[in-house]
């Protein structure tokens, strides 16, 4: 992008944010931010005027789309009535959202700690279970992601936790299922659920079950490949953890409300956890907001002994009505069930069309508005395009051919993920795929050029 070529407006932005903005998980010489001027529905705009599909949902958190008109004027309308209130006092959208989300968790997960986003979650949940338990250490799997504070970057299974581990966080890793590029030498996903268990069993007994306050584990694993698990797996969690007095945290911050086609992965599944994270979807990311849905057991050993944390914006009126009318508006509209259908009667058989047709994939797999395609240089050996964490110039040209089409995805090493909102129509999707299919043409012929 050079600025010659964009509005006077937008080549002012572009100029000031590479002035004064220093950007997250980047070296931030060789930036060149793409200017968002503004959007609507699955569209976004950019610097240039161009019109692109936000299959992204920005950072997969636009669950009800852009400029959603119910959620913004609830942020109006509360802004003019009260625009915040400090955590200790009730407020009424505060406990109508609480209520709302009570309402779609697993269980009895009735209360609520509103934070400002994922991470934060995440770092109260664990702080909860470290609290109840009396155990230091933490379980999460590799490939995996949970935020960028303290102790959510070290739970996080990818490379951008190794630069942030000082080797103190009490945290330890294992595997968790990926029949694609299996750790257990799987062939079929029952195989691959049951070593995968077996496994995790080993290391809770090499730790020591005594020390281990909690396992902590995304529902489906999101930035790291959109991983599903087999069937049985997420049950076979909750069994180890009560074996093992065991608190099991499921982080549902990517895949809660709507994402999935389903409001929450662990209610689906039929799982239970004893805290659930959720953030993004919450209110599709119009107001920051985030937090940790908690058992009655969990709520209970705090109900006489006060709860060691707090946060000044907790439950802040703004993101908690955005909450009220994006709850409202997903189930008043069918946006769940549009999820649903559209990536079990659209996306899913499309892509695996193309997977059929493209030499460079090596698989397609997701649920709802929730799908990832990996890209390999050698099907037979699942040659990945791009390591792990990491980019390549086949994945650059990738994002750069996408957005000339029209369309923006969500990138991570060798994979475009296809994230749309689940508002998105058939008509998007297939303007989405069509492209799509264009950029896979592209990294055929490079794929095929680089072999030998
Ligand atoms: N957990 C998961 C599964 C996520 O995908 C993310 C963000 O992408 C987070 C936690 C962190 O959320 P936030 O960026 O709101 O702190």
């Amino acid at each position: 992008m050079t600025e010659q070529t964009l509005s006077a407006q937008a080549a002012r932005t572009y100029e000031l944010d590479r002035r004064h903005i220093f950007h997250s998980w980047s070296a931030q010489a060789a930036l060149t931010p793409m200017v968002v001027t503004r959007a609507e529905g699955s569209y976004i705009w950019d610097g240039h005027g161009s019109r692109l599909l936000d299959f992204s949902s920005q950072l997969v958190n636009t669950n009800l789309g852009h400029q959603h008109p119910r959620v913004v004027e609830a942020i109006v309308e509360q802004a003019r009535r009260l625009a915040t209130v400090a955590p200790q006092h009730a407020n009424d959208q505060r406990g109508e959202a609480a209520r709302l989300i009570a309402e779609r968790t697993p269980g009895e997960l009735d209360r609520v700690f509103f934070t400002n986003g994922g991470a934060d979650a995440n770092e109260h949940a664990v702080r909860m279970a470290r609290l109840v338990t009396d155990r230091p250490k933490v379980l999460t799997r590799y490939r995996s992601y949970h935020g960028g504070t303290e102790t959510a970057i070290n739970l996080t299974g990818d490379p951008r936790r190794w630069p942030n581990d000082n080797g103190t966080a009490g945290i330890v890793h294992f595997f968790g299922p990926y029949l694609y590029r299996s750790h257990f030498h799987a062939e079929t996903e029952e195989q691959e659920c049951r070593r995968a268990l077996d496994h995790l069993t080993q290391v809770i007994e090499f730790e020591g079950p005594s020390t281990i306050a909690a396992i902590l584990l995304e529902a489906i694993p999101g930035t790291a490949g959109i991983l599903i698990p087999p069937p049985g797996y997420l049950a076979g969690v909750r069994d180890l953890c009560d074996r093992y007095g065991i608190v099991l945290i499921a982080d549902e911050v990517m895949t809660g409300f709507g994402r999935t086609g389903g409001w929450f992965v662990t209610a689906d599944e039929g799982v239970v956890p004893d805290l659930l994270t959720f953030a993004k979807g919450v209110n599709s990311g119009y107001v920051p907001l985030g937090g940790v849905a908690i058992s009655p057991r969990i709520a209970g050993h705090f109900a006489e002994r006060p709860y060691p944390g707090g946060l000044t914006y907790s439950g802040h009126p703004l993101a908690c009505a955005a909450a009220v009318a994006a709850i409202s508006a997903m189930a008043d509209e069918g946006v769940v069930d549009n999820a649903r259908t559209i990536g079990a009667e659209v996306i899913g058989p499309e892509l695996s069309k193309l997977a059929a047709r493209h030499p460079s994939v090596g698989e397609v797999r997701g649920r709802g508005v929730f799908w990832a395609v990996e890209l390999v240089s050698d099907q037979r050996k699942r040659t990945p395009v791009a390591p792990v964490g990491g980019g390549s110039p086949i994945m650059s040209k990738v994002m750069a051919t996408s957005k000339k089409l029209g369309m923006l995805p969500f990138v991570n090493s060798n994979r475009i993920h296809l994230v749309p909102p689940c508002t998105v129509t058939e008509t998007e999707v297939r303007e989405g795929l069509a492209i799509l299919d264009t950029v896979l043409d592209h990294v055929d012929g490079l794929v095929t050029s680089t072999r030998f």
